[in-house]
C-alpha cells in the first residue's frame, strides 16, 4: 500500500506537474506582482495626469501624500480616492522625524490622518515616513494610531537615475526598470522636483506597457506577517487588488 501510495506521488510529481506546467498554468496561476506607490504629492495637473494614465492602463496605486499638500489640493485626494486608488500618509510636512521632538513627531503623522479623514471620511492604513527615517517616537506612533509603517521600497540598481533627479524618459525607466521585481514596491513621485520636468512623465506608461510584457500585474499593499526582505524589511506585502488594505477600517 506505501508503496502504491509513493508511486502515485512519484507519478504526480515527475509526470503530470512537469505536463501542466509547460501548458504555462503554473506560471498563470502566480503572476508576478508589482506596486507603484507615488510620494508626496498630491499636486495639480501633474498628480491629474498620473490619474490619467493610470485609468487609461487600468491600474491602481498608492499616492503617499503629505498632509499639507493633501489639505491645499483636497479636490485632487478626492480624484484619487474616486479613480480607486490608495491614499497612505507621508506626514504633514516632509519633515525628517529625526530632528523633530517626540510630539511633533505624532502630530505629523496624526495631523494627516485628520487631515485626509476630513476630505473621504476614511484614515489610511499605511504611513511611509519622510526619507524613510525611521525613530522610536516614528514607530509609537504609528502603534498607537493603528498603522503599518513605515513601508518601504525597492531599491533599483540605477539608483543614480531616480526618477525625483529630472535626468528624463530613458533614465527614469532604466531605474523602474531595474528596480523591478517580483514583490516589489516601486517608489516614484508626483510633487516637487518632478513637476519641473513634465515631459519626463512619459516614462510611466511605457513602463506600464513594459513591466505587463514581462509578467507583471500591478498590486496594492497588505500588513505582512513578517518582514519583508525585497522591501526593507518592513512590514507589507504586494497582493492584488481584491486582497489589498485601502483604509484603517
Ligand atoms: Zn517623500
Amino acid at each position: 500500500m506505501r508503496k502504491l501510495l509513493r508511486g502515485m506521488i512519484i507519478y504526480f510529481f515527475v509526470l503530470v506537474v512537469p505536463l501542466v506546467c509547460t501548458a504555462s498554468i503554473c506560471t498563470a496561476q502566480v503572476p508576478k506582482m508589482i506596486a507603484l506607490t507615488f510620494d508626496d504629492g498630491p499636486t495639480p495637473e501633474y498628480t491629474e495626469r498620473i490619474l490619467d494614465i493610470l485609468k487609461q492602463k487600468g491600474i491602481k496605486a498608492t499616492f503617499f501624500v503629505t498632509g499639507k499638500n493633501a489639505s491645499a489640493y483636497p479636490d485632487v485626494v478626492r480624484k484619487i480616492v474616486a479613480d480607486g486608488h490608495v491614499i497612505g500618509n507621508h506626514s504633514y510636512s516632509h519633515a525628517n522625524f529625526q530632528r523633530l521632538t517626540d510630539e511633533q513627531v505624532f502630530n505629523e503623522i496624526l495631523g494627516t490622518q485628520q487631515v485626509i479623514y476630513q476630505i473621504t471620511g476614511h484614515s489610511p492604513k499605511f504611513v511611509r515616513y519622510p526619507l524613510g527615517f525611521e525613530t522610536p517616537a516614528a514607530q509609537k506612533a504609528t502603534r498607537e494610531l493603528g498603522l503599518t509603517g513605515s513601508v518601504g521600497w525597492h531599491w533599483g540598481q540605477d539608483v543614480h537615475d531616480d526618477d525625483w533627479m529630472c535626468k528624463g524618459v530613458d533614465p527614469t525607466l532604466r531605474f523602474t526598470k531595474s528596480a523591478t521585481q517580483d514583490g516589489a514596491i516601486l517608489l516614484v513621485h508626483d510633487a516637487n522636483e518632478v513637476t519641473r520636468c513634465p515631459d519626463q512623465l512619459a516614462w510611466l506608461g511605457q513602463y506600464i506597457d513594459w513591466a505587463r510584457q514581462h509578467g507583471f500585474i500591478f498590486g496594492l499593499l497588505r500588513t505582512a506577517e513578517a518582514p519583508n526582505k525585497i522591501n526593507m524589511n518592513t512590514w507589507v506585502n504586494v497582493v492584488p487588488d481584491s486582497q489589498a488594505q485601502r483604509w484603517n477600517e
